[in-house]
């Protein structure tokens, strides 16, 4: 199992070997790999530092073990909106085991924490407590951050994902937004008729992660979670970069 760790504090992807029943990087001993994997069959996730020491943080206000059936889903396989934060191994559904009484006050303990940037109101989740992580500004009113050449980080290995889930190229999965993955970037926006810059801003996430979103579900493309590799393709050829620390 690959799993990829973009660190905020280094700006830099880390990639660890793990089994499923290892610890997740940066989660101290309250999370598994097979937890944060969920209900995914993908051989490769990813998520970011700061996502996994929020939840080391939250774990231990809350002060017992959380159940985590949910947190990571590929984009190909579905299940989430379009731009959903569990493709980008921000967020977290949980605590299914709970009483109504239980998760409200999870709900609220998350909100009032300000460890999380978004937890979801009752309404949308009754039965589960979703929070998540997730990088900001977003580049549509709601959604993954505005993208470009030298950006490195969890939602470029989902951007990655999604353009090798509609079939266009194989191109790999590193996190690292070189002239490769922006070339490819430049033929899906020819492709799909929206201005041809290589950025990935509001209109060129919306059409592309609305074409790979359940994808595999669908059996409109062959490829396995579980035969995508990652390769450090990009990587080798940054030079400027920028950073979504924040
Ligand atoms: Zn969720």
């Amino acid at each position: 199992m690959t799993v990829l760790i973009y660190n905020n504090n280094t700006n830099r992807m880390e990639t660890y070997y793990l089994s499923l029943n290892d610890i997740m990087p940066y989660a101290n001993s309250t999370l598994r790999v097979r937890e944060f994997r969920g209900a995914s069959s993908s051989q490769v996730l990813w998520t970011d530092r700061r996502t996994m020491e929020a939840w080391v943080r939250f774990r231990a206000m809350w002060g017992s073990p959380i159940f985590v059936p949910y947190a990571f889903k590929r984009i190909g396989e579905g299940g989430h909106s379009d731009q959903s934060q569990h493709y980008a191994g921000t967020s977290f559904d949980v605590a299914q085991n709970l009483d109504n009484a239980s998760r409200a006050r999870m709900r609220s303990m998350a909100a009032s924490s300000g460890l999380w940037t978004y937890v979801e109101p009752v309404a949308i989740s009754p039965t589960w407590v979703h929070f998540d992580k997730r990088a900001t500004p977003p580049a549509c009113s709601a959604g993954y951050p505005m993208l470009r050449q030298g950006s490195i980080s969890n939602y470029v290995a989902v951007l990655q994902d999604a353009l090798e889930t509609i079939g266009l190229v194989k191109i790999g999965i590193d996190g690292y937004f070189g002239p490769l993955t922006a070339n490819t970037v430049r033929t899906f926006q020819q492709q799909q008729g929206l201005t041809v810059d290589g950025v990935v801003g509001c209109q060129t996430w919306a059409r592309l992660t609305k074409l790979a979103n359940g994808r595999w579900r669908r059996g409109q493309f062959t490829n396995s979670a579980a035969l995508v590799e990652t390769v450090a393709l990009d990587r080798p050829h940054m030079q400027k970069t920028f950073c979504l620390c924040q």
